[in-house]
């Protein structure tokens, strides 16, 4: 995990972000969580702190967790793209595509349980082109080797639709109940 640490903070794929980042966003928990969860991009306090999640999207995922019984400690939170895309525009089709190897290098390494999407971003990149995260949020999709992906809209959502709360709460709270039959909680 160090030795990824190491290299995504020295990556100059994508010259814009490279340039224009404080620093990379490597993700946060341990490498023997059992649920990875999948962002989009660091955002303005994720690109200054350097740790995934810790804006107010960060604390509404932190609520919803706390109130379904599920610690940080427990999973991993990684995103998409390491690099926070200037004005926290939508990562390009390029920049996906230079960072998913790292993505992939950290869920080779953890081999989680379970795979969070949070949002479109993850979702495609992991499960499938052009699925609608309101149409499949909240519920699990089990691969053939046994990882079970459990889409779930962006926290930011919530942000701008108020009634994304609720469905969010719901949906943590479905995991937890997920995570209690796979013996993790
Ligand atoms: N939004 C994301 O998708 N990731 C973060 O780390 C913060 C906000």
């Amino acid at each position: 995990m160090e030795e990824l640490r190491d290299e995504i903070s020295k990556c100059t794929r994508c010259t814009e972000l490279a340039e224009s980042r404080t620093q990379t966003v490597f993700g946060d928990g341990t490498a023997d969580a059992e649920v990875v969860f999948v962002g989009e991009a660091p955002g303005e306090q994720e690109d200054r702190q350097g740790i995934p999640f810790v804006g107010t999207a960060g604390k509404l995922m932190d609520s919803a967790m706390e109130r379904a019984g599920i610690p940080r400690s427990l999973v991993f939170i990684a995103n998409t793209l390491k690099c926070r895309p200037p004005d926290n525009r939508d990562p390009l089709p390029e920049e996906i595509d230079n960072c998913k190897r790292f993505l992939a290098a950290q869920i080779a390494l953890i081999k989680p349980k379970i795979i969070c999407p949070l949002g479109r971003f993850g979702l495609e990149q992991l499960v499938k082109k052009d699925m609608k995260i309101s149409q499949v949020h909240g519920r699990a999709i089990k691969r053939k080797d046994g990882t079970i992906f459990f889409p779930m809209y962006h926290p930011a959502a919530a942000l701008h639709q108020g009634s994304l709360r609720e469905t969010i709460l719901t949906d943590f709270k479905k995991l937890a109940k997920i995570l209690k039959r796979e013996g993790v909680l």
